[in-house]
Formats: structure tokens, sequence, C-alpha cells
């Protein structure tokens, strides 16, 4: 049986005072369950300090592709390992939209975090416009043969793919179940076409506005194995509520 694992994006959200009301929230509630907090960069630290020992890991959400250098505002995969990161989300459709990361530089991204011995959450998905041209399976599969290519498909072995349709990231649309199985199925599918066992073990979670009240629909669908949550993992009853969902 694959795990489930639910990740929150906290986004360019927090505060010193508001995380460790959130951390000692969740921290309780979800004892015994696997979840991620993926907190920005300034309050690794404070994520490492209050959940060290608990069963909440923590990671980034961004990290360079470079070891180390004059590239300055940049931090390396060594440095989050250096604050107990597990995890590091790659590849999210604010940095490939936003930031202009290519499928390229996502690739280098995710092949910095796993030399480093981070596991790597790597969003795919398209926009609105690319789901109703139709080329959905087109622009996930582009953007998984970028990581394939550079890193070889057994490198899956040792990473999250987090389906996130970009139409439904922060905009309060989820995909239905079935459009997002659809998908889940689609991934799982075109990996287990180069490696069975690597497909069958990969974590694939939704993300686009998951929240308590359509997690349980999403977590029992064949291909879906957790989420990948941003605002709702802001708010602890919504958070702790999906991580339920998802360990049933
Ligand atoms: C995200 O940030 O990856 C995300 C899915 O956001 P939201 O849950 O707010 O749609």
């Amino acid at each position: 049986m694959r795990k489930k694992l639910v990740a929150g994006n906290w986004k360019m959200h927090g505060g010193l005072a508001e995380n460790a009301a959130l951390l000692a929230a969740l921290k309780p509630a979800l004892a015994g369950i696997e979840a991620v907090v993926c907190v920005p960069f300034p309050y690794l630290a404070q994520a490492q300090a209050e959940l060290a020992g608990s069963s909440i890991t923590w990671g980034a959400q961004n990290v360079s592709e470079q070891a180390k250098g004059a590239f300055t505002g940049e931090v390396s995969a060594s440095m989050l390992l250096d604050f107990g990161c597990t995890y590091v989300i790659v590849g999210h459709s604010e940095r490939r939209s936003l930031y202009g990361e290519s499928d390229e530089l996502v690739a280098k991204k995710y092949l910095a975090a796993q030399a480093a011995g981070l596991t790597p959450i790597l969003c795919v998905g398209e926009s609105l416009a690319e789901r109703e041209s139709g080329v959905t399976e087109a622009v996930v599969a582009r953007q998984l043969d970028a990581v394939i290519n550079a890193a070889g498909v057994v490198s899956l072995a040792k990473a999250v793919v987090a389906y996130e349709p970009v139409w439904a990231i922060g905009t309060g649309k989820t995909a239905s179940q079935e459009q997002a199985q659809a998908v889940h199925a689609f991934i799982r599918g075109k990996i287990a076409a180069l490696d069975a066992d690597v497909a069958d073990q990969l974590v694939i979670q939704y993300g686009g506005s998951v929240k308590a009240a359509n997690a349980a629909e999403l977590m029992v669908q064949s291909d879906i194995d957790g989420g990948l949550i941003g605002g709702a993992s802001l708010v602890a009853d919504e958070f702790i509520a999906i991580c339920r969902a998802a360990a049933k």
C-alpha cells in the first residue's frame, strides 16, 4: 500500500507568533500522522525547533539549482538540510508563471534537491487555457519528461509528484474527483510504462483548493495519495481535517 502524504504550502504567509500558534495546534492533533509543512525560508529554524520529534516534517517552497556561490538571494539545498528539511517544493505554478521558471530549471532544482538528500515535491499541472484546448496530458507529460530526461525515472522513487491544475490553485475551484483521478492515473501510467515499481510506489498528491469539505472525496481516489494544500494549510482545523481524511 502506498502511503498518503499531505503537505502544507504556507506560501508567503505567517509570522513568528502566528506560526507558533499554528504549529502548537497541529502537533498534538496530528500525532502519529505523517504530514509536512513547507514554510518560508526565515521560519525553517522555527519549524525545526517546534516540530523536532513530532510526526510532522518540514520543508521549503523553493531551492536554488546551484550548490553555492555568488547567487545573491538564493538558498541552496544544503542550507535547507542544515535546518532539518526533508522536503522541498519545486516547480510550483507560481514559480513557473510569476518567476519564469522553465521545465529545464525546475529539473535542475529537482536534481540539486536530490543530490543534497532532500525529497523534491515536483509540481505539474495545466492552465485553464491548456485544459480547455485539450492539452492537459501533453503539458503534464512535458513537465514530467523534463525531470525524467535529466534525472532518470528511477529518481522518482525518491520524490513526490503533486498534480496541481493551475486553474484550481487559490481560486476555490477544485478539480472534480473524476478530473483529478484521470490525470493522476495518466501520470502513474506514463511512469509505469518506464518503470512499474517506481510508478506503483510513487506518491502523487493533488493540489488546488483542497479543503476539509472536499478532502475525503479526493483522497479515496485510487491514484490520489494525499494533497498539497495552500490556503487551507494556514487554518489549523482545516489542515488537521485534511490530514485525517488522507490518513483514513
Ligand atoms: C498550492 O499552493 O499549492 C495550492 C494548492 O493552493 P490552494 O490549496 O490554496 O489552492
